[in-house]
């Protein structure tokens, strides 16, 4: 029994925009000395049987998750913003009606923002939605890597990261977001649908250098005020600025932290699988908080 077992809370697959099959994931998961592991594919649920089914026959531990999008209107020096939040929600039910019904929606908007970013982008540069469509799994979640790898396949940028770092930057001029829920309203279908609710990569956007009295205490309140159980505090593009405010917060607060990877394939991002854990004891608090969908541990993780 290891005395620190690899608990990778978020990871994606090519359900979304992962790169990896949801069983080759397992299997490379398996193989790097990944205790157990928690896919979360953004807005959906369609990778977690056969992830399930890989994981068993490895004696791999599972948790199945989604990575919801949502948004949040928050105040700024230059007045009210609209941001984007990931909330990560572990044991949802996964026929819960009205997720299934909210996660829906997101998709089908995530393809028609998509599309429309693609005819913004094709007046300057050789993309075409066609093309798009021939390299991605149908039904899959859309997002902004598939037109990264499409600017990468005509040769106007090197890799997915400069992609997001120009073209398709929150800021750039061909930037669409798409449809959400609310970020309290997506935590509060979550609980009622009973997972355990954890925002992903806390204030990544959070400029260096910025005064910690600066962080949306508020925004946070609401959230715990919705029903949020733990941050991920653990994840390489937290910035380690505001690392200790977060985990004050969540102390205070009586919330978990989590460590994870973030992993979207090899060549799909810089990170590794098992690059970041959860602690037992918090691993412990995150089971307890959920209800729904059922998670697997193997033979010599039972203890856990
Ligand atoms: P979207 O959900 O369409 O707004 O796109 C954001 C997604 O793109 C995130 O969930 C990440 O998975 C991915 N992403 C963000 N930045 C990068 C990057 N620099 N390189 C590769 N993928 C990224
Ligand atoms: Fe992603
Ligand atoms: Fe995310
Ligand atoms: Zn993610």
């Amino acid at each position: 029994m290891p005395d620190q077992p690899i608990l990778d809370l978020h990871t994606h697959s090519n359900r979304s925009d992962g790169l990896d099959t949801p069983a080759y994931l397992m299997t490379r998961a398996k193989q790097l000395g990944v205790d157990l592991i928690a896919l979360a594919d953004h807005d959906t649920t369609d990778g977690w049987k056969e992830s399930f089914d890989k994981a068993r026959e490895l004696g791999l531990g599972f948790v199945p998750a989604i990575e919801i999008s949502t948004h949040s209107d928050v105040e700024t020096e230059q007045g009210q913003r609209r941001i984007s939040v990931h909330i990560l929600a572990y044991r949802p039910e996964q026929n819960n009606k009205r997720l299934v019904h909210e996660l829906q929606r997101t998709r089908d908007s995530r393809v028609s923002r998509a599309k429309r970013m693609v005819e913004l982008i094709e007046r300057d540069y050789p993309i075409s939605w066609q093309e798009i469509t021939e390299h991605i799994r149908p039904g899959s979640t859309v997002g902004r890597p598939a037109i990264a790898d499409a600017l990468v396949r005509a040769g106007v940028v090197e890799d997915r990261s400069r992609a997001f770092d120009s073209i398709l930057h929150r800021t750039s001029p061909y930037y669409i977001s798409e449809h959400s829920l609310s970020t309290v309203d997506a935590i509060k279908l979550a609980k009622e649908a009973g997972a355990a609710t954890v925002i992903a990569h806390p204030l990544i956007d959070f400029p260096a250098g910025k005064s910690l009295y600066d962080l949306p205490n508020d925004h946070f309140l609401e959230m715990v005020d919705a029903g949020l159980d733990g941050l991920e505090v653990e994840h390489r593009q937290v910035p380690e600025s505001a690392r200790q405010w977060l985990r004050e917060f969540a102390f205070k607060h009586d919330l978990f932290t989590t460590g994870a990877s973030d992993y979207h394939g090899i060549g799909g991002k810089v990170n590794e699988l098992g690059e970041n854990s959860t602690t037992v004891e918090d691993f412990r608090r995150l089971i307890q908080a959920s209800s729904g969908a059922e998670y697997y541990l193997p033979a010599g993780l039972e203890w856990l």
